[in-house]
């Protein structure tokens, strides 16, 4: 839907469309079917999921790293019983949905909840809050100039700021873009890499998926990441889905220690068994490097290619760099939460802000979700099971007429 066919003055705006926005929208109208028509939801893209779709084309990611338990229907069971026909995609170990099956599905769910015309094309460029004296309602003053005004908010924008190592910022932009980015800008589809050294930096999923794609279109890889690769099915532990570890962090009542238990649990990035099979075996064909306990220093573009410095003592030259280094968590460097964090100052730990118990902002009708939610939510917040476990807080809060801003969390 455009704006232009929006009322001014909505009830609930959701910012952004994907996986954990859609994951709220049915489980609103699996509360109470009045919700229907009280919420919008804004992305750029005017359809839902479409980042994630762009990310799973773009990195040519067979399936999900998730089982087939987590997504975005109230009904735990929804996706397999979609899948009943199509059991070839799901993958073992443990039903890992194949990209285009979870694809479907998704759409599947937005025909079935009706939600087509609940997206409006339109990014939020500013998000400006209540000011009590003034009046008690945000104001979301989209690109196309149009400022909507809610009672309620929800943020679930994802995570996408890219996290770059110091020695990129150290380089002179003088170098070819696509022979140096951050794995977000990388398209696999349509890269002809036949012959070429590729340089991928990080130890996560993602620098798995690069490598994958690069070896299939016969480029030479070199893996590097600053410590020894981790294999691990899941993110995280999947106690971290119940109450076997759940228990004992919501028990935790230092902030800063529930940050130490989140970066426990995902320990940094890791790569699944599968993928790291895949990799020992490139490596003994000769069509991939590991460097691992290895980090880059400095790099300079040669005008054909790179060369690069590393802290082992090492000089190389590559032809591309791609960067798997993650993306940044840090409340503070939304733009689009500034002036919320300038009127309703809270507490932050690392860059996380701490909400109340139901996700909401302290002293305003702000709900978070995703991964600045995680202290409330726990080291899977940002993840597929992390978007119902958020919607086990915040929409009991948003199916009431007022809630309580003020409580500690
Ligand atoms: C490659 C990859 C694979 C993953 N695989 C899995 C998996 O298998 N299982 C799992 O549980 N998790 C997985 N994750 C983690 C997580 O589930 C995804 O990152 C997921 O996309 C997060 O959903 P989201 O709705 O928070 O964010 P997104 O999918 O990023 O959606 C956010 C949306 O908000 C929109 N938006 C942002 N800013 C604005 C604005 N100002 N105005 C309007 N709209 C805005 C964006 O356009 C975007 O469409 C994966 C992540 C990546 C990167």
């Amino acid at each position: 839907m455009n704006t232009l066919e929006l009322p001014t003055n909505i009830d609930i705006a959701i910012i952004g469309g994907g996986p954990h926005a859609l994951t709220l929208a049915t489980h609103l109208l699996q509360k109470r079917k009045t919700m229907r028509g009280r919420f919008w939801v804004f992305d750029p893209s005017g359809t839902w999921m479409s980042r994630w779709n762009e990310q799973f084309s773009a990195l040519e990611i067979p399936h999900l790293r998730s089982p087939a338990v987590h997504h975005p229907d109230p009904n735990p069971h929804g996706l397999r019983g979609f899948a009943e026909n199509r059991s070839p995609e799901l993958f073992p170990p443990y039903d890992l949905p194949g990209t285009q099956l979870f694809r479907d599905f998704c759409e599947n769910v937005v025909q079935r909840w009706q939600l087509q015309n609940q997206i409006i094309s339109a990014k939020v460029m500013r998000l400006e809050p209540p000011k009590p004296s003034i009046n008690r309602r945000f104001h979301l003053h989209l690109e196309n100039g149009k400022v909507i005004t809610a009672r309620r908010v929800v943020s679930a924008m994802g995570n996408h700021v890219s996290q770059l190592p110091e020695w990129v910022k150290q380089i002179p932009p003088n170098y070819p873009p696509e022979r140096l980015c951050h794995s977000s800008q990388v398209k696999l589809p349509g890269l002809n890499l036949a012959g070429e050294r590729i340089l991928i930096i990080g130890g996560g999923l993602t620098s798995g998926h690069l490598a994958v794609g690069a070896i299939a279109g016969h480029a030479k890889v070199s893996l590097m990441s600053r410590r020894c690769l981790y294999e691990k099915l899941f993110d995280a532990d999947p106690g971290w889905l119940g109450p076997k570890y759940l228990k004992g962090f919501f028990a935790e009542k230092s902030w800063e220690q529930r940050w130490y238990l989140i970066q426990q649990a995902r320990n940094g990035g890791s790569l699944t068994p599968a993928i790291m099979t895949y990799l020992r075996r490139v490596s003994h064909e000769g069509k991939l490097t590991f460097h691992e306990q290895c980090q880059v220093t400095a790099a300079q573009w040669q005008g054909e290619n790179w060369q690069v410095h590393c802290d082992d003592g090492t000089t190389q030259e590559f032809d591309r760099i791609w960067l798997a280094t993650g993306n940044t968590l840090n409340v503070t460097t939304n733009p689009l939460l500034a002036e919320v964090l300038e009127h309703y100052p809270v507490p932050i730990v690392k860059g996380l802000p701490v909400l109340n118990s139901c996700l909401s902002w302290q002293g305003c009708e702000l709900f978070l979700m995703g991964g600045l939610a995680a202290l409330q939510v726990g080291p899977t917040a940002r993840n597929l099971s992390g978007a119902r476990m958020a919607c086990d807080r915040i929409v009991p809060a948003l199916t009431k007429a007022s809630v309580s801003l003020n409580l500690p969390a």
